[in-house]
């Protein structure tokens, strides 16, 4: 509650954005918490994401979460910037400081704290095969980094985007002693501790875009994506004996990272991701 005694304000911002589960999360959120805001779902044009978030924050909103395709627009558009945002070049988390907009990217952590706690895998001194290096894959790969596997493979169908990617991270991997390396989609190696996929595959209902040599028994094999597009990766990975994971945990990690740092109260996330899995469970592919 402000000043006013109007309620504080946030909002996702995207395009498309009628899909986004965000509201649902930090509802749960500010009930659990005692936090009295409202969280809107805000579509942006495609041209207009600037204005867009400059009438929001006019209007007396105190931040934003910002998805697909308008990323790195936020992170231009702000006066301060977290170093994990800066490495990814992009923000998913907007906050309306009077002195001047603070971008940050919670997508990195929220992954690693799903994986670490959420799925109970450790990620120091594994081997990991992330695939992808568009905006997700940017947004993670230093955090994974930060937790020191023994070995990182990444890659990408375009190779040079991969390239680009290594050659940001390059120094980050070497200060932590880790094995950063890109390979081709179809000769990434085999038998990886963890495998993200972080590629729109699963949107296009495509085949995973990695062999499953890829895989071990008991490999963990997370998709970034969730719901219903999902479920052919994660069908994928048991068949192959791995353990298959979807996105979800990430969503909501993240969003409770968003959530600290416009708050400074730190909610618990396991109750929410149930209710949010319990709520998907029924939604039917498009
Ligand atoms: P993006 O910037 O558009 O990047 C797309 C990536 O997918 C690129 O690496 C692209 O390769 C690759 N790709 C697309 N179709 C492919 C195919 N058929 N085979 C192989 N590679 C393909 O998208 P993004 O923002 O990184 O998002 C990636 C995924 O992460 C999405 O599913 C998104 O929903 C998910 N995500 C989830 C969370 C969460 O909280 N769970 C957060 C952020 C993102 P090229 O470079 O060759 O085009």
């Amino acid at each position: 509650m402000n000043a006013a005694g109007a309620m504080d304000r946030y909002a996702v911002i995207g395009n498309p954005v009628e899909h986004s589960q965000s509201p649902f999360i930090h509802a749960r959120f500010a009930a659990a918490t005692g936090q009295a805001l409202r969280y809107e779902r805000l579509l942006a044009g495609r041209d207009d994401f600037a204005a867009t978030v400059a009438r929001f924050a006019a209007a007396g909103a105190l931040g934003c979460n910002v998805t697909v395709p308008f990323k790195g627009e936020a992170f231009a558009l702000a006066a301060q910037a977290s170093e994990r945002a800066r490495r990814a070049g992009a923000a998913n988390t907007l906050r309306f400081d009077a002195g001047g907009w603070f971008a940050d990217n919670t997508d990195g952590v929220g992954l690693v704290r799903d994986i670490g706690r959420n799925a109970g895998v450790a990620i120091a001194g594994r081997r990991l095969l992330l695939v992808g290096a568009g905006g997700a894959a940017a947004g993670v790969l230093g955090a994974l980094l930060e937790e020191r596997p023994a070995a990182l493979v990444l890659a990408n169908r375009t190779p040079a985007k991969a390239q680009r990617l290594l050659e940001a991270h390059a120094a980050l991997a070497a200060e932590r002693g880790v094995v950063l390396r890109t390979a081709q989609l179809d000769d990434c190696g085999s038998g990886h501790d963890i495998v993200i996929n972080a590629t729109t595959s699963s949107l296009h209902a495509a085949a995973p875009p990695v062999a499953a040599a890829v895989l071990r028994p008991g490999t963990l094999a997370l998709d970034l994506m969730y719901g219903p597009a999902a479920r052919g990766f994660v069908a994928w990975a048991s068949l192959h004996g791995a353990l298959g994971r979807d996105g979800l945990g990430m969503l909501v990690e993240q969003a409770a990272e968003a959530f600290h740092l416009w708050r400074g109260v730190r909610p618990e996330t396991r109750p929410v991701l149930d209710a949010l899995r319990a709520r998907l469970a029924t939604e039917q592919p498009p």
